[in-house]
């Protein structure tokens, strides 16, 4: 695991601020509070603040929160907690809806500046106009309406006279440009929907692009960190803000340099709000929490820390290019630091009762077990060894395959830490279904080797009867496929075993009470978290991650 000490590996953007020796590094994180963030935002939000904090610099939480249909509350507290819990401050938490009176004065003053216009053909003329990328744009008939027409139609538009789609707000910049964000973009629309931070104030809500940079300029971010879809709108963010500054508007801004870098793009599952939100609203997963979800609320729950999610951000690095990340990177970090940190217990998922015949019926010794085999300092436990056991299902064969070094009939094998005990005999009900196994333990084994014969397997178990019963939520990756999006419907590449839920665990009287959100070894089973499903009668579990890959 990397400490807080390490130092951040260098990339491009580290490299190109180091030879700028700029004054100040400002910078933004800017999500759409249009869903919950992923792990691509992760990786946004640690480059953002990572670079901020190394460069003596700040780093503002801003919302772009201009389109009110599809953002609300309920989002933006998430990505706070989100940010916060991944261990960063911001210096401001900054709404564009706060700049709405700024980015209209702006507005008018672009129109008077002759550099914007109200456009009223219908939604569908635009797109007719608007050329393709092997054919050019068509000038709207209104583009060249006076700047008066325009400013009294947009004073119009804002009082809420107008309906939506009637007219629009453009840049005046150029329809045949070869880039399509330069064909006169649309800066204003009318909406009458109301907004959570300006309530009805506003019948139009200006568009994304707009003001995004807008934004960055207003509160003197230096550093605009973005990803690569956006290089194609640069020069129209350079565009929008150098007119405004030429412009007569009582606004001031600074001058954010945009840099571009490549997205996170992991296989096995998808990063993309839209996906993620038809996920959560077909149901195809519990919630934006689901522990499957790529999302940091997913995450979170399903036992990752943010030390962890930090630690995969720096392995991934930041480079120009889009690159696919192997989903084994994010598994690693998360089971490297759970093998330092996460005590051991037992926990026997699918239970079998063995009967130690050889046992009086009151037998109860207290056995220690040390909570970490190379941490002492983690300390020991204690589980009592009685005459009925819980083994796993699956560490008993009737019919043995080759090589199989568990239980069978007439065999031994080792309970972890205690006894060695023999199968004498397996107890079936009516319908040839295995209930119990009689077994007999010798007594002559407990921190010792057997006499005169080798005994290879060791098994976990849990004393019956002061075993705590659990619900355990076994969880996989969540498609099946690398690239699910490489699917005609990227829905089909689901994965059906995705969560297996052991409604029957048995844990180890350590477990019980566990605080949520705690994390354990469970011995030969893999990592597991408790969830907050859980009350005080019933643990409730999830995997975190396997033991090993069981993938590749
Ligand atoms: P999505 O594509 O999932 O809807 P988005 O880009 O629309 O995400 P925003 O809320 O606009 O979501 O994103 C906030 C910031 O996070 C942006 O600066 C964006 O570039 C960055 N970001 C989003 N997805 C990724 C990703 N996969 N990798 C790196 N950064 C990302
Ligand atoms: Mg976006």
């Amino acid at each position: 695991m990397a400490s807080e000490s390490d130092p951040a590996p260098s990339n491009f953007i580290r490299s190109m601020i180091e030879k700028q020796a700029a004054s100040t590094v400002a910078t933004r994180f800017p999500p759409e509070p249009n869903g919950y963030l992923h792990l691509g935002h992760a990786k946004s939000i640690c480059l953002n603040f990572g670079i901020a904090q190394d460069f003596n610099g700040w780093t503002n939480l801003r919302f772009d929160d201009t389109n009110p249909d599809k953002e609300s509350e309920e989002f933006m507290t998430a990505i706070k907690r989100d940010v916060e819990w991944l261990g960063f401050q911001w210096k401001s938490l900054c709404y564009a809806s706060d700049y709405f009176d700024d980015l209209y004065s702006c507005a008018v003053a672009l129109i008077k500046s002759g550099d914007a216009y109200v456009d009223s053909l219908s939604a569908e003329e635009i797109r007719e106009y608007r050329g393709s990328l092997k054919e050019p744009g068509k000038e709207s008939p209104y583009r060249n309406r006076s700047a008066e027409q325009s400013l009294e139609l947009l004073e119009e538009m804002k009082s809420g006279k107008h309906n939506e789609g009637d007219h629009i707000v453009r840049l005046k910049i150029d329809m045949a440009s070869s880039n399509m964000n330069m064909r006169d973009p649309a800066i204003y629309r009318i909406k009458k929907t109301h907004h959570y931070r300006t309530g009805d104030k506003w019948s139009i809500y200006p568009l994304y692009d707009y003001t995004h940079c807008l934004s960055d300029a207003i509160e003197g971010i230096t550093h605009s960190l973005c990803t690569l879809e956006f290089e194609d709108h640069r020069p129209l963010y350079e565009w929008v803000i150098e007119k405004v500054k030429a412009s007569s508007v009582a606004v001031e801004l600074g001058s954010p340099v945009q840099t571009e870098f490549g997205p996170l793009n992991l296989e096995y599952t998808v990063l993309s709000k839209r996906k993620l939100i038809e996920l959560v609203q077909k149901g195809l997963v519990s919630g934006w929490d689901d522990p499957r979800m790529p999302t940091i609320s997913g995450l979170r729950r399903r036992g990752f820390t943010p030390d962890s999610i930090r630690e995969f951000c720096r392995r991934i690095g930041v480079t120009k290019s889009s690159a696919v990340i192997e989903i084994s990177v994010l598994e690693t970090v998360i089971r490297e630091e759970l093998n330092e940190s996460a005590e051991r217990r037992m926990a026997v998922l699918e239970p079998l009762k063995v009967v130690i015949t050889s046992l009086a019926d009151d037998h109860n010794e207290i056995l220690q077990f040390a909570n970490h085999p190379n941490k002492p300092e983690l300390g020991s436990r204690q589980l009592p060894f009685t005459r009925e056991v819980y083994i796993e299902q699956s560490d008993f064969e009737e019919d043995p395959p080759p090589k199989f070094k568990r239980l069978v009939p007439g065999g031994e094998v080792r309970l972890r830490s205690s006894y060695v005990i023999r199968c004498d005999e397996v107890i079936k009900d009516e319908n040839g279904k295995i209930t119990e196994l009689h077994c007999t333990h010798d007594p002559d084994t407990l921190g010792k080797k057997p006499e005169g014969r080798k005994v290879k397997g060791v098994i976990h178990w849990v004393p019956a009867g002061h075993s705590v019963k659990s619900e355990v939520r076994v969880y996989d990756r969540l498609f099946n496929q690398p690239n699910p999006l490489a699917e005609d419907n990227y829905l089909d590449a689901i994965n059906s075993d995705s969560l297996v839920v052991m409604e029957d665990a048995q844990l180890e009287p350590a477990l019980a009470s566990s605080a949520v959100g705690s994390s354990y070894q469970f011995e030969r089973q893999g990592y597991f978290a408790v969830d907050e499903d859980s009350t005080a009668e019933r643990p409730v579990c999830n995997r975190i991650v396997s033991l090993r890959d069981t993938w590749s």
